[in-house]
């Protein structure tokens, strides 16, 4: 188990693995089982006719466009930086390239099983992705190495942010313009030189600052007023003993969160407002701005 605060808690409780992880359904084994399949494809052997490239720009845009073409939605590029590696992992490439894909939001309505299921879908495209479009660089005479939930020695969040996808919410997750926080990554970290893309802020933690709307759904109550700023970084930190017995140690995982956060409107005006509206008559607070 690689999160060190939910295997002392598993240790605690006397248990051999998170419930969360041993009640997995037929369609999410069949997706941990496809992403596991396609670790030993993560790597591969680099063509040595190497295309040069002499406009990185251009290259950054055939390589965005050929994840589209794969099945993203969302793809950026910046340079990896240390913070952006796993402690104790080495990886010698210049560049990383995030592809990522929308969760179904419909699926809110359908409770919590049919959030998971719809999230472990991403996950395994995500992997079929990153496999694939490493496998393209690799192609073009460079090194690449897919990172997905196969494998991966990279951290998402400060490269989502590096990458422009948006800001870190209040429940702790990065916070895109259309898909709020209902999306998944896979990545690629490769040496073909691409032009980068920057941060991109269009106000979610001032909005947060107003918004509550996670703090007050959160069975749990692990999600703070007031926000902490370490190394520059404004954040708000999640109380994990509090969130892991509603989101890892019961059989259905736990993500209101993220489906009741108020970006989820601009991609699915409709569903969120009857999302929220199931959320009211189990007792929880709409907020008055939405
Ligand atoms: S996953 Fe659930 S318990 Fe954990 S912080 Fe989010 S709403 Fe709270
Ligand atoms: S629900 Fe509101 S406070 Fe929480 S992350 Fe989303 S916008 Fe921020």
């Amino acid at each position: 188990m690689a999160d060190p605060a939910l295997a002392s808690m598993v240790r605690a409780m006397g248990l051999e693995n998170a419930r969360h992880y041993t009640a997995a359904t037929p369609k999410i084994k069949a997706y941990r089982d496809r992403w596991a399949e396609l670790a030993k494809y993560r790597d591969g052997p680099v063509n040595p006719r190497r295309v040069e490239v002499t406009a990185p720009a251009e290259m950054a845009t055939q390589i965005k466009a050929k994840a589209f073409e794969l099945g993203a939605d969302m793809v950026g590029i910046c340079r990896l930086k240390p913070h952006m590696i796993d402690l104790g992992e080495d990886l010698p490439h210049e560049y990383v390239i995030a592809a990522c894909v929308a969760e179904d939001y419909e699926k809110v309505l359908l409770g919590a099983n049919a959030v998971e299921e719809e999230a472990m879908r991403v996950y395994a495209t995500c992997s079929d992705i990153a496999t694939e479009l490493a496998a393209h660089i690799r192609d073009l005479g460079y090194p690449a190495l897919a990172h997905h939930n196969g494998g991966s020695a990279v951290q998402a969040i400060p490269i989502f942010y590096q990458v422009g996808f948006g800001e870190l919410g209040r429940h702790g997750s990065l916070i895109h313009e259309r898909y709020g926080a209902s999306f998944r990554p896979g990545f690629v970290t490769t040496d073909l030189p691409l032009a980068e893309d920057q941060p991109r802020e269009f106000g979610v933690q001032d909005f947060c600052m107003h918004c509550n709307a996670c703090m007050r759904n959160c069975p749990g109550d692990a999600i703070p007023k007031d926000p902490v700023i370490t190394d520059g970084i404004k954040r708000w930190l999640i109380d994990l003993e509090k969130c892991y017995p509603y989101s890892r140690l019961r059989d259905e995982y736990c993500h209101l969160c993220v489906d009741v956060c108020p970006y989820n409107v601009r991609s699915h005006p409709k569903t969120y407002k009857s999302f929220m509206k199931q959320r009211k008559q189990s007792g929880y607070k709409t907020p008055k701005s939405w």
